[in-house]
C-alpha cells in the first residue's frame, strides 16, 4: 500500500449524495460538506441514470415482479420480465438471442472458455478490457496478443494460428481509455477471408453509437460480421447494472447451458430489467438525445483543441487529455474538482505508467454552459503545452 501511495496511483472514492447527473453534490474530503460539482466523469452517456421515466419503470417492475429473484436463471430465476428484455435487445442489434448477466464483466468472464477448448485460438487486442482479458486467460484455447489497432499484426496472428479448430477474434468497440473505435471494417474483413469469428465489446457504444444507437456494428456497417456482441446495462441504458452477451440463437443456447456466470450467480433484479427495457425504449423514441450527445462532444472537443489541448480525434464522448506523469495529473484532477468540476486522474494500472490522463465524458445532459464552464476551468488548471501554468500551482 505505502508503494501504491508513493507511486501517487493510489484511488480515493468519494461519496455522491445526489443521483447521478450532470449536477452532483460531492462529500469533500476535508470538511465533510457537499460541494455541487459538474460531472464530467460518469458513463452516463444518454442522461437516462435518473430519467424520471426510467425509476418509475423500476418501481413499476419491482411492484409486479419484487426485489430479488433469490434464484439463477435455470432454477427459478427467469421471469417473463427478463425474457421480455432479452428479446427487446436482440431486436435493437439485430441479432438471434440474448443472454443476460450480471454485468458484462460477467458476460465476458463466461464466454470464451465455454465456446472455445485447447484446438481452439483466440486473437485479442493488446488494450482491450479487462474482464475480456480475464475471460481469455479462464478459456483453454491458445491466446495471440495483437499490437493496438495493427491490422497487420493481427493479419500475422491469423496466419500463426491457422490449425486452430476456431479462430475468434476480441475487440472492444470502443476503448474505454481513449475514445477510439476498433477497426470493424478491417477486423471484419479479415475475418471472412480467413474463416474467424468476431466477438465485439461495445459497453461504451450501446445506445449511443452509430445512427441508431446500435454500436460500432451500426457505426460502420459492419453488423453481418459480427458473431457476437457483449455490452452492458451499466453505462448509457440507464447505468444500473447488468450486462449481456448476443449473437446467433445457437450460441446464445449454448452458453444457456454451459456459461459459468450465468450459471452460478444470481438474475439480474427485476427493477433493473424493468428500468433497463424503459431505457432502451427511450433510445429508439428520442433520437434526439444522441442528436444533442454529438453536439456537446464536438462543441467540447473543438473548444479544448482551440484552447490548444491536443485531444486524439475522433468523435466519441470519451475524451482524454494526456498530461502523462502521474502525481501531476492526481493534482490537476484535485484542484478541478476544488473548483467544482468532477474529474478523476487515471493512473497505472487503469493506463500504462507515464500515460496518465483526466478522462472526460460527455453526457447528452450536460448544457451548452457546462461544457463552456469545463473549458474554461480545464484552461484555467491545466496547461496545454505541459509547462507550468501562471496562475496554476507548479508544475499543472
Ligand atoms: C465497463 C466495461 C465493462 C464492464 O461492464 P460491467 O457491466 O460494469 O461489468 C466491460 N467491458 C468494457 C469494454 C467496458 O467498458
Amino acid at each position: 500500500m505505502k508503494e501504491i501511495r508513493e507511486a501517487g496511483t493510489w484511488k480515493e472514492e468519494r461519496s455522491i449524495i445526489t443521483p447521478q447527473r450532470p449536477h452532483i453534490e460531492v462529500v469533500d474530503g476535508e470538511s465533510g460538506l457537499p460541494r455541487p460539482s459538474l460531472n464530467l466523469c460518469a458513463n452516463n452517456y444518454l442522461g437516462l441514470a435518473d430519467h424520471p421515466e426510467v425509476i418509475d419503470a423500476a418501481c413499476q417492475a419491482m411492484r409486479e415482479y419484487g426485489f430479488g429473484m433469490a434464484s439463477v436463471r435455470f432454477i427459478c430465476g427467469t421471469q417473463d420480465l427478463h425474457r421480455k428484455l432479452e428479446e427487446c435487445i436482440s431486436k435493437f442489434l439485430g441479432t438471434g438471442d440474448t443472454i443476460l448477466y450480471s454485468s458484462c464483466f460477467d458476460a465476458n468472464g463466461g464466454l470464451f472458455e465455454t465456446l472455445l477448448g485447447p484446438a481452439d485460438a483466440i486473437l485479442t487486442d493488446e488494450l482491450n478490457h479487462a474482464s475480456i482479458i480475464d475471460g481469455v486467460r479462464l478459456a483453454r484455447a491458445r491466446r495471440r496478443i495483437f499490437k493496438h489497432a495493427d491490422m497487420s499484426d493481427l493479419r500475422l496472428g491469423l496466419d500463426e494460428t491457422k490449425d486452430a479448430r476456431i479462430r475468434l477474434i476480441v475487440t472492444d468497440g470502443v476503448f474505454s481509455m481513449q475514445g477510439d473505435l476498433a477497426n470493424l471494417p478491417e477486423i471484419c474483413r479479415l475475418a471472412g477471408e480467413k474463416g474467424a469469428l468476431v466477438v465485439v465489446d461495445d459497453s461504451h457504444a450501446t445506445g449511443f453509437v452509430g445512427p441508431g444507437g446500435r454500436g460500432t456494428p451500426e457505426h460502420f456497417g459492419v453488423q453481418s460480421g459480427v458473431d457476437i456482441i457483449t455490452s452492458t446495462l451499466g453505462k448509457a441504458l440507464g447505468g444500473g447494472t447488468g450486462g449481456f452477451a448476443s449473437g446467433r440463437a445457437e450460441i446464445i443456447a449454448l452458453l444457456r447451458q454451459r456459461s459459468r456466470p450465468y450459471l452460478f450467480s444470481n438474475s439480474i433484479a427485476p427493477p433493473i430489467a424493468g428500468g433497463a427495457l424503459k431505457a432502451l425504449e427511450i433510445v429508439q423514441r428520442e433520437p434526439e438525445r444522441l442528436e444533442n450527445l454529438r453536439r456537446n462532444t464536438s462543441f467540447f472537443r473543438e473548444a479544448m483543441t482551440q484552447r490548444g489541448f491536443s485531444i486524439s480525434p475522433g468523435g466519441h464522448p470519451i475524451v482524454p487529455i494526456v498530461l502523462g506523469d502521474e502525481k501531476l495529473t492526481v493534482r490537476a484532477a484535485r484542484e478541478l474538482r476544488e473548483r467544482g468540476v468532477f474529474v478523476v486522474g487515471f493512473t497505472y494500472p487503469v493506463v500504462p505508467k507515464g500515460k496518465a490522463r483526466i478522462r472526460v465524458q460527455i453526457s447528452a445532459a450536460h448544457i451548452r454552459e457546462d461544457l463552456e464552464t469545463a473549458v474554461r476551468l480545464f484552461s484555467e488548471v491545466v496547461s496545454p503545452t505541459g509547462q507550468s501554468h501562471p496562475s496554476g500551482p507548479q508544475g499543472i
